[in-house]
């Protein structure tokens, strides 16, 4: 694993909580010898992450669409930004850029973003672990969400089970390292059904 591609709010969040576990992602990240992989902007959490893998000797890979590069501020002291043409070529490179992804908390960008790796590694397009940074609890209503997709038949228990999940930086990144895919694709016929 080389980099790790981070999602979260292009807002700080209500409480200091977000902004304090971004920057030990990022240290977090930055020990390990881990290149973020990001939106490539400079506000909310966004911008708290990349500031802590930079300030901690880090490398930061930013991808950011050409009409948000004003909205979002993009980051001018990052190691690498690359300006796309738009959102879709941004997840594609991000994608392409990552051996794992980690939505840390954030709104209705970040969901979508999550959900497209989490339904993708699904389909078998790919083959990384995809994780939730559970904050203070914020994604627990996600989880039990996601348990009750499962528990209503519209999900397969072992695509619950391969999402990691954990509130500390560095437990995360160890399940990270050690994540084994599951054997199955969503279409595959599962014998203990
Ligand atoms: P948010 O979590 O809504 O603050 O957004 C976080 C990041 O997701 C920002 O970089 C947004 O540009 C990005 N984003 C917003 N909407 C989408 C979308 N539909 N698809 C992919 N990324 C998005």
């Amino acid at each position: 694993m080389k980099a790790v591609c981070v999602y979260c709010g292009s807002s700080p969040g209500a409480r200091p909580v977000y902004a304090q576990a971004a920057r030990a992602f990022g240290q977090a990240l930055a020990d390990a010898g881990l290149a973020l992989v990001y939106g490539g902007g400079r506000v909310g959490l966004m911008g708290t992450i990349a500031d802590a893998v930079l300030d901690a000797g880090g490398r930061v890979i930013g991808v950011i669409p050409k009409l948000l590069v004003d909205k979002e501020v993009g980051h001018t002291g990052l190691t690498e930004l690359h300006v796309v043409p738009d959102m879709h070529q941004r997840k594609k490179m991000m994608a392409d850029l990552a051996d794992a992804f980690v939505a840390m908390p954030g709104g209705a960008g970040t969901l979508e973003e999550f959900f497209e790796v989490y339904t993708w590694a699904q389909l078998g397009y790919h083959r990384k672990p995809v994780a939730l940074l559970n904050v203070d609890a914020f994604y627990d209503p996600l989880i039990a969400l996601l348990r009750h997709t499962v528990d209503e038949g519209f999900m397969r228990g072992t695509y619950f089970d391969a999402l990691c999940i954990d509130a500390e930086p560095a437990a995360l990144l160890d399940q990270l390292r050690h994540y084994r895919p599951p054997a199955l694709d969503k279409w595959a016929p599962d014998e203990t059904e």
